[in-house]
C-alpha cells in the first residue's frame, strides 16, 4: 500500500457512516463531474467492520420517541431497502412491545409513523395485546403489555457482511480504503484553524476536508481536534455549565445458541426483531429467584449469521472519566467490556418470560463466544452531525448508528454544498440553545 501525499477528502474509518459517505460522495461527485471517487480516501485504524458496525446487533427500526430521529430513521430504511442483497438486509419489520407506563409514548409515536406515511399496527389493550402477540407465536405468555407497536418496515442487516456490501460499491466508484492506518494528530492551518493535514502513524496527508466516522473512538479524534471536553448544555430552561461532552454506556448483547429456525412465527415465517419493555417481574429461568422488579426491556431475533437467536438488554453506563476508558481492544476483544454472567441470567430468563420456547434453555447461550461492546454518547444521547474548524465534518452518532445508513448521503449532500433539513436537529449548537430532543419513559437510552 502506498499512502497518497494528499486527498481531497480524507474519511477517517471504515464503519458505516465512514463508508456510506464516501460511497454517496463518490456518486454525486461523478454525476455532478465535479470529480470522482478518486479524489477520496478512507483511512481506518484497522480495516472495514473493525468497530461498533462490525459487532451490532443490526436491528433496523424507526421506532423513536423524538420526531427528528422518526424521520431520519425512515429516510435510513428506504436505503436499506435500495439493495437488500447488497446490504444483507433481512426486512422482517419490528415490534415495540410495551407496559402501561410507555403507552402513551408509543401511541404518539404510532400517529406520527402515520402521519410521515411509515407503515405500522398499533394494538391497545391487555386482551388484545395478548391475542395479537398468540395469533404470531403460540407459546407468547408476556405479561404486563397493554400495546404493541408492529412497525411492517424495517428489521434487521448481518452486520459485517453489510459493511462489505457498502465498502464494494465505494471502490467501485474510485473510492480508495486504506487499513492500517491510524490517525495520530492533525495539522491546523496558521489563520484558519482549519485541518490542513492528518499525521497518521503510516506518514503524513495533506487535505481539503476531512470526515471524522470514528463511532466508539470520538472521544480521541476530538481531542485531537482540540475540542471542548466540556460544554453549556441548556435543559428544561436550566443552563448547566461544565457538562462532559462524551460519556460511554456499555452495550449488552449475547446469543442464544439454539437452531434460528426453532423462533418462527405460528405460519412458519421468521418473526419481526421483537423489542419487549414490562415492568412485569422478573423471575430468573434458572432457580427462580427475583431477577427484578423494576422497568426492564430485551429484544431478540433468530440470526443465522449469529447461529442462534441473539439480542440484548439496556446497557450500563461505564462510571469513568471518558479519557480514561479503554476502548482499545474494542468490541468482543475487550477484557473489560463484554458480557457476563448477569446478563446470561438476565437476558434468557427474560426470553422464557416472553415465549415459553425459550424455557430451560439458558445452558445453551453461547458463553464461549464474548459478545457486547462500548458506545460513546453525547449529553442528550443523541447524534451530532455538524462541521467543526471549518472543514472537519464530525459524524457522532451516539450509538445510534448502524441504521443510519442513510446519513452519510446526507453528509455527502452537505459536503455538496445542500443544506440538509433532516440533520439540522443534530447539530451542535442545540446543547447551548437549549433544543434538545425529547426523552421517552423507555429504559433505554436510546429510544
Ligand atoms: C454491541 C453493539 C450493538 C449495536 N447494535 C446496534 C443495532 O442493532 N442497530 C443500530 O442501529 N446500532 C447498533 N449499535 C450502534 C452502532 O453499531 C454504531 O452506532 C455504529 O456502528 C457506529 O458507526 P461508525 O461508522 O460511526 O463507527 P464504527 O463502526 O465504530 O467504525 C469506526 C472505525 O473508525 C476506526 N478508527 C477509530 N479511530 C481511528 C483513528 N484514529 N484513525 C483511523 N481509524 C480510526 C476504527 O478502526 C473503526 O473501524 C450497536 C453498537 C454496539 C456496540
Amino acid at each position: 500500500m502506498t499512502l497518497p501525499q494528499s486527498t481531497k477528502y480524507a474519511v477517517i474509518g471504515a464503519g458505516i457512516h465512514g463508508l456510506s459517505t464516501a460511497f454517496h460522495l463518490a456518486q454525486m461527485l461523478r454525476a455532478t463531474g465535479k470529480g470522482s471517487g478518486a479524489d477520496i480516501i478512507i483511512v481506518d485504524k484497522t480495516d472495514v467492520a473493525a468497530g461498533a458496525s462490525g459487532i451490532a446487533c443490526g436491528v433496523v427500526r424507526n421506532n423513536y420517541f423524538q420526531p427528528a430521529m422518526r424521520e431520519l430513521m425512515a429516510h435510513s430504511v428506504d436505503i436499506w431497502e435500495s439493495d437488500p442483497k447488497a446490504y444483507a438486509y433481512h426486512p422482517v419489520g419490528y415490534m415495540q412491545i410495551s407496559p402501561e407506563c410507555m403507552h402513551a409514548d408509543v401511541a404518539s409515536i404510532y400517529a406520527q409513523q402515520k402521519a410521515i406515511g411509515y407503515e405500522s399496527v398499533f394494538i391497545e389493550g391487555a386482551d388484545d395485546c395478548m391475542k395479537y402477540m398468540k395469533s404470531l407465536f403460540d407459546d407468547w405468555q408476556a405479561q404486563g403489555i397493554t400495546s404493541v407497536l408492529h412497525e411492517k418496515r424495517g428489521g434487521y442487516a448481518n452486520n459485517v457482511a453489510s459493511m462489505r456490501g457498502l465498502a464494494a460499491k465505494a471502490e467501485a466508484e474510485g473510492v480508495r480504503i486504506l487499513p492500517g492506518v491510524e490517525v495520530k494528530s492533525f495539522e491546523f492551518g496558521s489563520n484558519s484553524g482549519a485541518v490542513t493535514a492528518l499525521n497518521t502513524n503510516q506518514g503524513r496527508i495533506a487535505c481539503e476536508t476531512v470526515v471524522v466516522g470514528v463511532g466508539p473512538w470520538v472521544n480521541n479524534l476530538w481531542n485531537l481536534l482540540e475540542l471542548p471536553k466540556k460544554i453549556t448544555v441548556k435543559a428544561n430552561g436550566k443552563v448547566c455549565h461544565d457538562v462532559p461532552m462524551w460519556k460511554f454506556w456499555c452495550l449488552e448483547e449475547g446469543t442464544l445458541g439454539v437452531d434460528p429456525d426453532m423462533h418462527k412465527t405460528n405460519d412458519g415465517r421468521f418473526p419481526p426483531v421483537l423489542h419487549v419493555d414490562t415492568d412485569a417481574p422478573l423471575y430468573s429461568d434458572r432457580d427462580g429467584k427475583l431477577i427484578t422488579d423494576k422497568l426492564w426491556g430485551i429484544y431478540y431475533k433468530p440470526d443465522f449469521n449469529f447461529g442462534g437467536v441473539q439480542g440484548g438488554a439496556s446497557p450500563y453506563k461505564v462510571d469513568q472519566d471518558p479519557d480514561q476508558v479503554a476502548v482499545d481492544p474494542y468490541g468482543p476483544e475487550s477484557p473489560e467490556f463484554v458480557v457476563g454472567e448477569d446478563f446470561i441470567e438476565m437476558w434468557c430468563s427474560a426470553l422464557a418470560h416472553c415465549q415459553k420456547r425459550f424455557e430451560g434453555k439458558m445452558p445453551l447461550y453461547k458463553r464461549e463466544e464474548n459478545s457486547g461492546g462500548l458506545g460513546c454518547f453525547t449529553p442528550d444521547n443523541f447524534p451530532v452531525f455538524d462541521v467543526f474548524r471549518e472543514n472537519v465534518y464530525v459524524i457522532a452518532d451516539s450509538n445510534h448508528g448502524y441504521k443510519m445508513i442513510g446519513v452519510g448521503k446526507l453528509v455527502a449532500q452537505e459536503l455538496m454544498g445542500e443544506k440538509s433539513a433532516l440533520l439540522e436537529p443534530f447539530r451542535f449548537a442545540r446543547f447551548a440553545k437549549g433544543e434538545l430532543h425529547p426523552t421517552s419513559h423507555s429504559p433505554f437510552p436510546w429510544s
